[in-house]
């Protein structure tokens, strides 16, 4: 059984997983910079907001793939 596993806008299988491990790694990081922080009220805020947005984001894009040859984002089918 074959699994179609290339770009479905130019059809090279030349792509890559992103990284959404490294996006989740970065939020919880940022978040923990900004507890460290908090005394910068609105510099913290920020950052764990961003922190936040950022890990669920990661979440979110988990399984997609992007092509290496055009850009187009897609999921893993
Ligand atoms: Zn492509």
């Amino acid at each position: 059984m074959e699994i179609a596993n290339e770009c479905p806008n130019c059809g090279s299988d030349n792509y890559k997983s992103r990284g959404s491990f490294y996006f989740f790694a970065i939020g919880v990081l940022l978040i923990g910079i900004s507890f460290k922080f908090l005394i910068y009220i609105p510099f913290s805020l920020i950052g764990i907001s961003f922190g936040i947005i950022l890990s669920l984001t990661s979440i979110f894009l988990k399984g997609r793939k992007v092509c290496k040859n055009c850009g187009q984002v897609f999921k893993k089918i």
